[in-house]
C-alpha cells in the first residue's frame, strides 16, 4: 500500500531554492521506488517572505507547516535584510517557526564520509569511522531562563544575569527522544552535564538515570561537559548518541560537526513531542554563491533523508538516499566547496542529476 505524506517545503533565501530543487527531485525518485507518495506544498519564510508579504514568518506558512507531516527547510537570510529591525529579520522568522512548532529537540549527526576524510582538521585515524548524533535540548536552559538581563546594583555597578533552569518534565521529554534515537542507532547513550558544580545538572543526571529504567536495552553513561569536549576531539569514535542541555549542546554540536570538516554536508533535524519535525541543513543561505549553480546540495539531500528516518519513520528510503550520496562521492563527483585534486567538480544541478542517476542504478 502506498504511504502518503504531506510535506511543506520552505526554500527560503540565497542558495535555498537551488538546493531544495535537488532534494525534491531526490524525494520524488525514492518515493516511486519505496511506495511512498508525497504532496509537496511550498511556503514563504525569511527574506523571501519579507519581500512578498512584509513579514519573515507569515501566519499562512506556520499554518501550512502545522498541518503537514514534516517540514523541509533550506536556509534563510542575506545581506539585503541585515539592516531591518529585529522583528523583520529572516532569523526571527526561523526562531518563530521553531517556537510555533514547539520543537524542543535538535538532532545533529556527525558522520565521517570516507571520501572527505582529508577535510577534517583531525588526523584520519582519529576521525575515520566517526558516526555520532548530538541531541540538544532547544527550548529551555540558560537561553530562556529567568531572571535575565543587565541590572544595576545598589553600588551602581552593572551586573549581567542569566538563569539555567530545567524542570523534570523538560528533562524527561528530551531524555525520551534521545533514548529512542539511541535505540535506532547502536544503543549507546552518553548524557553530558556539569553535575559536579551545577544543581540544575544534578537534577538532569538524576532524571536521565531514572529514565534509563524504561530503556534497559540502551547503555547509558554520563560525562561532565569539559571532559566531553576533550573526548570529542581526542577519541570521537567512543560516542554514538549524546544528549545534553541547550548551552552545552550548542557548543558540542559545533565541535562534532567540525570533526567532519565540511559545512555543505551537514544535515539537522528539530523535533517536538508530536506534530511535524523540521529538517534543514546546518549551513546558511550562502549569499556569496547564490544563483551561480555552485551550491553543494548534499546537506539538503541528507536533511531529506533525516526527514524520512526520524520524521516519517521510513528508514529504508532514508538509507537509499544516503547510499546515493556515498556513491556520487565514490565516483569522484564534488561541488566546489569539497573539491580536491583528482575529483570532478559539478554544479548544484549536475550534482542533483548524478544523485538521480545513482538512485536509478
Ligand atoms: P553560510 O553557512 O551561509 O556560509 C558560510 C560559508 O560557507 C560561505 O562561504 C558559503 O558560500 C559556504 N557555504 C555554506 N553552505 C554552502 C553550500 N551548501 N555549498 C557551498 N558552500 C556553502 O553562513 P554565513 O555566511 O555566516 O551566513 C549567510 C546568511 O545565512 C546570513 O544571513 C545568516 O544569518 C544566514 N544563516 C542562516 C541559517 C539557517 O537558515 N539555518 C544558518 C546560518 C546562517
Amino acid at each position: 500500500m502506498t504511504q502518503e505524506y504531506r510535506i511543506t517545503l520552505l526554500p527560503g533565501d540565497g542558495i535555498g531554492p537551488e538546493i531544495m530543487a535537488v532534494a525534491v527531485d531526490v524525494l520524488k525518485t525514492v518515493a516511486d521506488q519505496h511506495s511512498l507518495s508525497f504532496t509537496f506544498q511550498e511556503a514563504l519564510i525569511g527574506g523571501a517572505a519579507v519581500d512578498a508579504v512584509g513579514q519573515p514568518l507569515p501566519e499562512e506558512t506556520l499554518d501550512k507547516c502545522r498541518k503537514s507531516d514534516a517540514v523541509l527547510l533550506a536556509a534563510i537570510g542575506g545581506y539585503k535584510w541585515d539592516t531591518l529591525p529585529r522583528e523583520l529579520r529572516p532569523e526571527t522568522g526561523l526562531l518563530g517557526l521553531r517556537a510555533g512548532l514547539e520543537l524542543f529537540a535538535n538532532l545533529r549527526p556527525a558522520q565521517i564520509v570516507p571520501q572527505l576524510i582529508d577535510a577534517s582538521s583531525l588526523k584520519p585515524e582519529i576521525v575515520s569511522g566517526v558516526d555520532l548524533m548530538v541531541v540538544r535540548e532547544l527550548t529551555g536552559g540558560i537561553y530562556f531562563g529567568k531572571p535575565r538581563g543587565i541590572f544595576t546594583t545598589e553600588t551602581g555597578e552593572q551586573r549581567g544575569v542569566n538563569t539555567m533552569a530545567y524542570s523534570n518534565s523538560e528533562i524527561d521529554r528530551i531524555g525520551r527522544v534521545a533514548f529512542e534515537i539511541a535505540r535506532k542507532r547502536t544503543r549507546k547513550l552518553c548524557s553530558v552535564d556539569k553535575a559536579n558544580v551545577l544543581e540544575v545538572s544534578q537534577l538532569w543526571r538524576d532524571r536521565i538515570t531514572a529514565l534509563s529504567a524504561e530503556y534497559p536495552d540502551v547503555e547509558l553513561t554520563h560525562l561532565y561537559v569539559d571532559n566531553a569536549a576533550m573526548q570529542l576531539v581526542r577519541a570521537p569514535k567512543q560516542f554514538d548518541t549524546i544528549v545534553t542541555s541547550n548551552l552545552f549542546g550548542d557548543i558540542l554540536s559545533d565541535i562534532a560537526a567540525m570533526l567532519t570538516g565540511s559545512i555543505g554536508m551537514l544535515p539537522s533535524a528539530s523535533m517536538g513531542a508530536s506534530g511535524p519535525g523540521l529538517f534543514e541543513p546546518v549551513h546558511g543561505s550562502a549569499p556569496d554563491i547564490a544563483g551561480q549553480d555552485k551550491a553543494n546540495p548534499l546537506a539538503q539531500v541528507l536533511s531529506a533523508a533525516m526527514m524520512l528516518r526520524y520524521g516519517l519513520n521510513q528508514p529504508q528510503a532514508a538509507n537509499r538516499i544516503e547510499q546515493a550520496v556515498q556513491q556520487v562521492l565514490e565516483a569522484g563527483y564534488r561541488t566546489t566547496d569539497i573539491q580536491s585534486p583528482g575529483t570532478t567538480v559539478l554544479g548544484c544541478q549536475a550534482m542533483g542529476a548524478a544523485l538521480i542517476k545513482s538512485l536509478h542504478s
